[in-house]
């Protein structure tokens, strides 16, 4: 189970949409619990691919090594990442198993066609380096209280 407030759930649909025809990518930090993860901040990366954007992504290594460090000053973890697959199903692919390496973490993938984000999915990955999968997860968007409330 992943939890994400609104607001994360829709910055990551946006960058999946601004980014397009190009993948985006970024990482999630928040708390591990018993029941799943929860998203306290996304962090929007670059995708420093430049042979094949539009079907692939990287993270800067720099930039995995900050928001850890990151994560860790607020007392969080690394809970996941997140990338988007322009006119693709929001389902992992064969590479992005072999890319994934944060075990207990969460994937989250967004299918953008034409232009415009449509599904958005979870995959938990599971395992050890040489027996891994990634779990289908249920994802909870979690209401926030506006800003500034209602006179
Ligand atoms: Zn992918």
């Amino acid at each position: 189970m992943l939890r994400i407030g609104q607001a994360d759930y829709t910055l990551l649909r946006w960058e999946a949409e601004r980014s397009y025809p190009r993948e985006c990518c970024g990482i999630l930090l928040g708390t591990m619990g018993m029941n799943g993860r929860t998203v306290n901040l996304t962090l929007t990366c670059d995708n420093v691919r430049t042979d094949d954007a539009q079907r692939r992504y990287s993270i800067r290594p720099e930039q995995v090594i900050a928001a850890f460090k990151l994560a860790r000053s607020r007392g969080e973890n690394i809970v996941g990442f997140y990338h988007s697959h322009p006119d693709h199903p929001a389902h992992y692919s064969k590479t992005d198993l072999i890319e994934a390496h944060w075990f207990d973490c969460s994937y989250v993938i967004t299918s953008v066609e034409q232009g415009r984000a449509t599904v958005t999915e979870s995959f938990v990955l599971l395992g050890t380096e040489e027996a891994k999968s990634f779990d289908q997860e249920e994802m909870e968007i979690l209401d926030q209280r506006p800003l500034h409330p209602p006179l």
